[in-house]
């Protein structure tokens, strides 16, 4: 058995105008097929089975460059595609005051995660992660790692992703991440986040 590319849920114009139709298609046709067919051969080469997506990453060997970037390529896109939605949605109550508990407001956690996402030098993805103690935590992490990795971010369980690689948004936001960032807060798939949260 292997990984196979996940359909996105929505049309790759779905998104406009803020996520563009031509960057959405090249993203998950040819970047996510990439570490799609590369996670896989990569754990052929280790013998290892792809019962447990989760699991690979929480007990990733951070020495095999092949399956730690291609293994996180492949499950840190499905987590983002899935936290996108065309469709206006609104956060759970419990995730709501969860949020403001830590961090004072909904939007202090928007500036936290945005300062986080804007500020990752290179290429990486930000994050909000459910720790094991119930609390809230932003962090960025570099190229395809993420916080279920051992030693890798805040830890804890991711709940929002947004990916940071300019392959992201480069054909239409070219240099300006900061605009990118932003509309990432129009299409955020709030009943998929509550969902992860209370999960
Ligand atoms: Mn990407």
């Amino acid at each position: 058995m292997a990984f196979t590319l996940p359909q996105l849920p929505y049309s790759y114009d779905a998104l406009e105008p803020h996520f563009d139709a031509r960057t959405m298609e090249i993203h998950h046709s040819k970047h996510h097929a990439g570490y799609t067919a590369k996670f896989n051969a990569a754990l052929e080469s280790a013998s290892l089975d792809s019962s447990d997506l989760t699991g690979l990453m929480t007990l990733m060997d951070m020495n095999n460059a092949a399956l730690r970037n291609n293994g996180g390529g492949y499950y840190n896109h499905c987590l983002f595609w899935e936290n996108l939605s065309p469709q206006a949605t609104e956060m759970s109550a419990d995730l709501a005051s969860c949020i403001e508990r830590c961090f004072g407001s909904v939007d202090n956690m928007k500036e936290a995660f945005s300062k986080a996402a804007a500020t990752r030098f290179g290429s990486g993805w930000a994050w909000l992660c459910r720790k094991d103690d119930g609390s809230l935590e932003v962090c960025s992490t570099a190229n395809q790692d993420n916080p279920l990795m051992p030693g890798i971010g805040c830890g804890g369980r991711p709940i929002l992703a947004l990916d940071v690689w300019e392959h992201a948004y480069y054909l239409h936001y070219q240099n300006r991440r900061p605009d990118y960032i932003n509309a990432f807060w129009s299409i955020v798939n709030w009943d998929v986040v509550s969902k992860r949260w209370a999960g």
